[in-house]
């Protein structure tokens, strides 16, 4: 897709249907003819989790134009406007060129510019030192998802610190865990061949676009699919969905629950289907007695006959229905029971394993490159993962658990924090308290390739390579369409940067640690590339970048033999392991507390320029938002006499912030919205410094309870004209 159709659609909430090339893959069980080569230098887009396979034109060592490589079935042929924008991040001028250490206090902005061997020496030092007196477990590790994040978590493991901390409890922490608890796994949601898709806040049209948004689009607008969706505001999604709900916020789990009360009140579940497969239907039956339509209008403001008409028709469409669980599921303090009402939902009609349901995903196979394995970490972990959330994933940690837990020393002080292409001053709330987190520490080092808020508080930044100059691991992207994926060098890097494996390697030679290290990128890749489903696996990926499969397969796990990974071996609609681990086993509803009067809940969202607030600064991408404001209910601001443009204070218990205001009817008067992306205190990020607010000031610290992931629309801020 090229970058003007894109902006079409994100942008003036336009709409066009996009061609799908269908080239030939490796369809299960044959080796198809080998592909034409295409042109150009195949690689991989690092700038959104869908990792598209990107072909780069280079004219005198300069990239001159990135395109879609059609060979990549889960690319679909697209490039999106922050894919092409890449060409941008590499030239610039901004970027960070050389390492630096800091020169005069946190945050003064004055740094030097040092050599690599200078930067690794002082590190290192810092590193030992903070070892020496705090033990391994005195440093914190932590890091966003990459394909050389796995260099910098090794590094944090073979130092000893069992503090690896990576984005998951930022993210998608709930709805992966509340999915994994009912299926054993998490699926992907066929919305290509969907009939019936019901979305609640996933704000699809607008705050990410990717293939699979493509899909949506495509059968919405050629009204393949009908298509419900739930928002407390009137957005792209909204305006092209069949129908509309203004939902009260943190009211979800109750219009989920009513739908399930009306499916089996009458009868129209997938009974067969529930059977042979499930276990806890019948206490489902009890449990969801009390959640009527009307008990839900109450609870949601949506009346009680769309409620139950909607549940009719969602169990009408069958397997071909699906609740669309999103992907940022970090809003609620019950978040993960509102995701297991989900997939409880998507149960009960049979959707499971179905063309246009949910479906599990597969995987292309590869090798791994064995290195010198080490030593498990002595210590626990700081965030106590399993006394606190014992069914989250402690190897990626709970993050406000991590960042409470330090800032009291206990059980152990953490004095140094290495961080790796992450913001936390942004991505984590509670911008105050991750502040005053970095004053306690003795050592703060970041991997990055641009001066993010959090570079600008370090004490030494290691400039990383561009993805467009660097050769990383193959990645196995599972889905419905699997691949696997490499992401090639297309130029040589323009400054003194270096990649996350070398930056690592410089490090562990200085901290004893070389051994775990003895590896060169392409001997990696070289083991990976062994197992691919091609001959000559290296050659080909260099060659076309992707190895794919061609075509969905559906049932493979409803076959009589196939055990599901969840304590029974059946998809769990009552679950045991919750019961024993003290949660709810069934989805249990609780209002959500109310705004106390004269102030709003402040709820957050994306623009698809700038799904990932890094790129906020790009210019083709700033020019489509170049500020954030605060969108306030028409009604609402008459009353504070506030009108569009005017500057507005906004205050939570967490922190204060100016922003313009945005008067519409767009939104529902008990809450408030701001895009995520702005008022970065970076200098360097010239074209989003001090321009708008960061919601990272404003938002509280607040959990869901079983996942430890955190709870971004949980926080009551309010209003006044400045
Ligand atoms: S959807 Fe866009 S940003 Fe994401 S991987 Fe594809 S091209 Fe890159």
């Amino acid at each position: 897709m090229d970058r003007r159709l894109f902006l079409q659609i994100v942008g003036a909430g336009g709409f066009a249907a996009t061609s799908i090339a269908c080239p030939k893959f490796f369809g299960k069980g044959r080796r198809a003819a080998e592909p034409p080569v295409p042109l150009g230098i195949p690689t991989t887009c690092e700038l959104c989790p869908n990792k598209c396979s990107v072909l780069a034109s280079v004219r005198k060592g300069r990239i001159h134009k990135l395109n879609p490589n059609p060979e990549n079935p889960k690319s679909r042929n697209m490039l999106c406007a922050r894919g092409n924008a890449a060409i941008q991040q590499v030239y610039d001028p901004d970027r960070l060129k050389q390492p630096l250490i800091r020169a005069g206090a946190r945050g003064e902005g004055k740094w030097k510019p040092v050599s690599w061997d200078e930067a690794f020496d002082f590190a290192a030092k810092k590193l030992a030192e903070t070892k020496a007196k705090h033990g391994p477990e005195g440093t914190l590790w932590s890091s966003t998802e990459g394909f050389q994040e796995v260099f910098f978590k090794n590094l944090g493991l073979a130092f000893g610190s069992p503090n690896i901390l990576r984005h998951p409890s930022l993210c998608l922490a709930s709805v992966n865990l509340a999915y994994s608890m009912t299926f054993g796994t998490v699926p992907s949601f066929d919305l290509q061949n969907a009939k019936y898709v019901i979305m609640a806040g996933a704000n699809r049209f607008e705050s990410i676009i990717t293939p699979d948004t493509m899909d949506l689009i495509g059968g919405v607008m050629e009204r393949k699919a009908k298509f419900v969706y739930l928002d407390p505001r009137f957005t792209v999604t909204a305006s092209k969905a069949d129908e509309w709900y203004p939902i009260k916020p943190g009211t979800d789990m109750a219009f989920i629950l009513a739908m399930i009360h009306v499916i089996i009140r009458e009868d129209r579940c997938d009974k067969a289907f529930l059977d042979q497969w499930t276990l806890g239907f019948d206490r489902l039956v009890e449990h969801v007695l009390p959640y009527t339509p009307e008990f839900a209008e109450a609870e949601t403001g949506i009346p009680a006959r769309e409620i139950t008409r909607i549940a009719r028709e969602f169990a009408d469409a069958g397997h071909r229905a699906v609740f669309y669980a999103g992907r940022r599921s970090s809003w609620y303090q019950n978040d993960f029971q509102m995701r297991r009402a989900q997939a409880i939902l998507n149960t009960i009609v049979g959707n499971w394993d179905r063309e246009g349901g949910m479906v599990p995903n597969r995987k292309v196979a590869k090798g791994e490159f064995m290195f010198l394995p080490w030593d498990d970490p002595k210590a626990g972990r700081v965030d106590e993962v399993e006394k606190n959330f014992p069914l989250a994933s402690a190897k990626d940690g709970v993050y406000l658990q991590t960042r409470e837990n330090v800032l009291k020393g206990a059980p152990y002080p953490v004095k140094a924090w290495m961080i790796y292409k992450q913001d936390p001053l942004n991505a984590v709330p509670d911008q105050g308290k991750t502040l005053k987190m970095m004053e306690g520490m003795d050592f703060i080092g970041v991997v990055d390739i641009a001066m993010s808020d959090t570079a600008w508080y370090a004490d030494v930044v290691f400039p990383e390579s561009h993805y467009l100059e660097r050769t990383d691991p193959i990645e196995v992207m599972p889905g419905i369409w699997p691949a696997a994926v490499l992401r090639q060098q297309v130029i040589k890097p323009i400054h003194d940067t270096l990649p996350m494996l070398d930056i690592a390697q410089g490090l562990a030679r200085r901290l004893g640690l070389a051994d775990y290290f003895d590896y060169t990128i392409d001997q990696w890749i070289e083991a990976e590339a062994r197992e691919l489903p091609v001959e000559n696996g290296l050659e080909y990926m260099k060659k076309h970048g992707v190895v794919a499969f061609s075509e969905p397969k559906y049932g493979t796990t409803r076959n009589a033999a196939y055990r599901f990974v969840t304590k029974s071996g059946k998809i769990e609609i009552f679950s045991e392991r919750l019961a024993e681990a003290g949660h709810d086993p069934l989805p249990v509803y609780a209002s959500p507390a109310q705004p106390p009067s004269g102030k709003f809940r402040m709820i957050l969202g994306r623009k698809a320029t700038i799904t990932h607030a890094a790129l906020a600064g790009l210019p083709w991408l700033h020019e489509q938002v170049p500020e954030n404001d605060l969108w306030i209910n028409q009604d609402q601001a008459t009353r504070l006499g506030i009108r569009t443009g005017d500057l507005v204070q906004v205050t939570s218990t967490a922190g204060t912030v100016r922003i313009k205001a945005r008067a519409t009817e767009e939104i529902r008067p008990d809450c408030v919205f701001m895009l995520h992306g702005f008022g970065k205190r970076s200098p360097w990020l010239k074209l989003v410094h001090n321009v708008g607010a960061a919601d990272a000031v404003l938002l509280e610290t607040a959990w869901d309870k079983v996942s430890g992931n955190a709870a971004m629309h949980e926080t009551f801020v309010n209003v006044v004209k400045v």
